[in-house]
């Protein structure tokens, strides 16, 4: 059925950049055989998945919506495909993105942008709008998404879907081709609290083959999900993280899901976050600096494109790579790659890196003293609904600021979760963000059901 509707609906919306219809197929079938020979099968086997083109599937073209990756099909799983195929979850296709997830609105695909359900004219958010658009349009009922900024949040957010970025380390990064090593982490995308929850459970967990992976067991997300209990619970409004800057529609979405959780028995208190003012002009160049060293080992010899530069007949090694970077790329990812080469340079170093690892620090100390005060902090996800597409395009400083709200948790490598919170005045989602401590992932599985 998803397959069907992926036919009748996707040219419209765009959500896939593959479909593995007969590997789907496959797959399904190997999971009715499962439960009808009554193998202990897991809650999703046979539950179909899209996942985000940034996540090494083998035998499937994954292209991290470049064209330097264009024709490239891996050779093995990343782990969180390994764990999808082994609870028997068929696998639909692979999402549109922005180009290596840089970007928040999709648009950054070299393939073409993905459309917001809601609006065809819209975005669907980014860097993983594909996966959102897929679950909000029901091409997919689950999907795999990325985080380093707000990649899954902030596209869940304005699809009206729910998004988790799970606590750094919570699920393997073994296999996503790396945007800032830092910051990545891969999590669910779906319509509810609870399908997050139980994919959660799936793709975490600890892998031997990621050294940043946590060595404990998944917290006890879904059993979260399932009491959806807030009774007695301290929820920080972050004051940094609201008012000025958010649309007057989003903010009375926020500010009616916070008078509901307090119905539910919450108590509500306001913290402070002095440094997230500086959050984003920190992340804005920790992420291009640990960019610019990932994307070094495209160089034409390794993987997808080789172009040869016009007109040489007998390039070097050196002419091939540049000609390949200068076709492969597009400009936000060269912009970002210059920026981050100048930042890591001798003379400049102390200068730009090493002064926004200390605001890195800041923001990390900001929420540990929120957190004594509060068991889960909000905020909206983002500061407006969707926006047009071509909106933001040309002026790169204002596609930025669309993840003030989204990239402290990053910076600290603390969970996030984004849920539907009603509709704005245009008739579009607004989404509702609850931040909790490192590794106490449930907390926020909890209050996300709550308000459902
Ligand atoms: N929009 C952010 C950026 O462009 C987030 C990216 C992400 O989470 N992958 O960097």
């Amino acid at each position: 059925a998803h397959l069907d509707r992926i036919d009748a609906v996707d040219p419209k919306v765009h959500a896939y950049l593959h479909v593995d219809r007969d590997g789907a197929l496959a797959q399904a079938a190997e999971a009715d055989r499962r439960r009808s020979a009554g193998e202990d099968v897991a809650a999703l086997t046979g539950v179909p998945i899209a996942v985000k083109d940034v996540v090494t599937t083998k035998g499937l073209p994954t292209t991290a919506g470049s064209r330097i990756l264009q024709g490239w099909i891996p050779p093995y799983d990343a782990t969180l495909v390994t764990r999808l195929k082994q609870a028997g979850m068929p696998i639909l296709g692979k999402t549109n993105m922005d180009e290596f997830a840089m970007g928040s609105s999709t648009e950054h695909s070299a393939y073409g942008p993905t459309r917001n359900p809601w609006d065809l004219e819209r975005i669907p958010g980014g860097s993983g709008g594909g996966s959102a658009a897929a679950v909000g349009a029901h091409l997919a009922p689950l999907a795999i998404g990325t985080d380093t900024g707000g990649s899954i949040r902030q596209p869940a957010s304005v699809t009206g879907t729910v998004g988790a970025k799970p606590t750094y380390g919570g699920v393997s990064r073994y296999g996503l081709i790396a945007l800032a090593s830092s910051l990545d982490q891969a999590g669910p995308c779906t319509r509810t609290v609870l399908d997050s929850a139980l994919l959660h459970e799936v793709i975490g967990g600890h892998d031997p083959m990621d050294s940043t992976s946590i060595d404990a067991p998944v917290p006890p997300v879904v059993e979260a999900a399932r009491r959806a209990d807030v009774t007695g619970l301290r929820i920080g409004i972050v004051r940094e993280l609201t008012g000025d800057g958010y649309a007057p529609d989003v903010q009375r979405r926020f500010d009616e899901a916070v008078a509901l959780l307090t119905d539910r028995g919450a108590e509500i208190v306001e913290v402070s976050c002095p440094h997230f003012e500086q959050a984003l002009a920190a992340y804005y160049l920790i992420l291009p600096s640990e960019a610019s060293s990932n994307l070094a080992k495209f160089d034409a010899m390794r993987y997808g494109l080789r172009v040869g530069p016009e007109g040489v007949e007998r390039p070097s090694a050196e002419q091939v790579m540049a000609a390949t970077r200068d076709a492969g790329f597009g400009d936000e990812v060269k912009r970002r790659i210059i920026l981050g080469t100048y930042a890591l340079s001798a003379g400049y170093y102390d200068a730009y890196y090493g002064q926004a690892q200390k605001v890195r620090t800041l923001v990390a100390r900001d929420f540990a003293a929120a957190f004594e005060q509060a068991d889960v902090l909000v905020s909206p996800t983002a500061p407006t609904t969707a926006f047009k597409l071509g909106d933001k395009l040309d002026d790169p400083m204002a596609m930025y600021r669309n993840d003030i709200a989204t990239i402290p948790a990053n910076l600290a490598g603390i969970p996030g979760l984004s849920v539907p919170a009603g509709l704005g005045d245009d008739g579009l989602p607004v989404g509702f963000q609850v931040l909790a401590p490192a590794t106490r992932d449930e907390l926020m599985y909890g209050v996300g059901a709550a308000l459902e």
